[in-house]
């Protein structure tokens, strides 16, 4: 078997497409979307992510804005921006790019954005209303992920979504998502004893672990589709390249369908953040 490719790249363009056609309707009637991001410090990873995400909001006609401080910075003239952020009416979501410098309580950051503007979704209340099945916004990447699911017309009911990884920003909401659309949930971790065991049992399965190729072809089952979230950068001795969690050469022989490293989850993740900043505009509307 040779799995389909689920292509981020193409199904991110044509929702961004749809996307810029209700921006400019938004921006005629004077209620153009906008995110402002805040980038702390000179992590370069974080660099490239707020440059994608602020060129994103560019091609889509969303207004933009970017907040950057010092690595040393003090935490409390981020809480002032964000302050500021949160009274001003041109922006309709706020994204405060993780991680953050050991000086600051990351979720206290997180929860100094007013949760209207947490396009997010990160911030504690918006976390209970997902978890009680009646999400405001929904974190970024697992909401692209469910996407390219649906876009592949793959079933999610009564499946078994297997999850490797719990992390606030992606293992947990996802478990949510796939839970709230009836797929039975089995979310694996470090201390997880025999991991293919529950792996191989997957039709659905996500990786998210940061660590390059963990998840090879013995790993999963015939027929799997495979997500994979990872975003790792290879040695120079092998090329400098990105790669995912995910062995793609060996997977793509038993899985049905898989995402690949770079062009699946990365760019639907950016298209699911205009997504929730318009969701914003579009109810400041009514
Ligand atoms: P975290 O480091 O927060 O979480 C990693 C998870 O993997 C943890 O739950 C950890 O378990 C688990 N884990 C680590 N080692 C093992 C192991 N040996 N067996 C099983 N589980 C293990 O990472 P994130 O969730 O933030 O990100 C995961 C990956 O996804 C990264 O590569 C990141 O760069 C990428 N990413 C990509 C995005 C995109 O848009 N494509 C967006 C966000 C992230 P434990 O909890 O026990 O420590």
């Amino acid at each position: 078997m040779t799995a389909k490719i689920l292509d981020g790249n193409a199904l991110a363009k044509m929702l961004r497409e749809q996307f810029a056609r209700r921006v400019s309707v938004l921006t005629a009637k004077g209620r153009q979307p906008g995110l402002a991001v805040v980038l702390v410090g000179d992590n370069p990873a974080s660099q490239v992510y707020v440059r994608n995400k602020v060129s994103a909001c560019e091609a889509t006609g969303i207004y933009s804005n970017m907040s950057v401080f010092s690595q040393d910075v003090d935490p409390k003239a981020v809480l002032e921006r964000i302050a500021e952020l949160n009274a001003d009416a041109r922006v309709h979501g706020i994204l405060v790019q993780l991680p953050l410098p050991a000086q600051f309580d990351e979720q206290m950051i997180l929860e100094a954005i007013d949760p209207e503007k947490d396009v997010d979704g990160f911030h504690a209340t918006n976390i209970g209303a997902l978890t009680q099945g009646n999400p405001r916004f929904i974190p970024c990447t697992p909401y692209g992920i469910m996407k390219m699911i649906e876009h592949a017309g793959v079933p999610i009911s009564g499946k078994h979504a297997v999850i490797v990884g719990r992390s606030n920003i992606v293992g947990k909401p996802m478990a949510l998502l796939l839970l709230s659309r009836n797929a039975t949930v089995t979310i694996c971790h470090s201390r997880t004893s025999d991991l293919s065991l529950h792996t191989r049992r997957a039709d659905i399965l996500i990786a998210a672990v940061g660590k390059p190729r963990f998840i090879n072809g013995e790993m999963i089952k015939p027929g799997a589709l495979v997500v994979d979230v990872g975003i790792n950068r290879l040695p120079d001795s092998e090329g400098g390249k990105l790669c995912g969690d995910v062995d793609f050469a060996s997977c793509k022989e038993v899985a049905s369908f898989i995402t690949p490293v770079p062009g699946g989850v990365g760019p639907m993740t950016i298209t699911m953040l205009l997504a929730n900043t318009i969701q914003v505009a579009d109810r400041a509307e009514g």
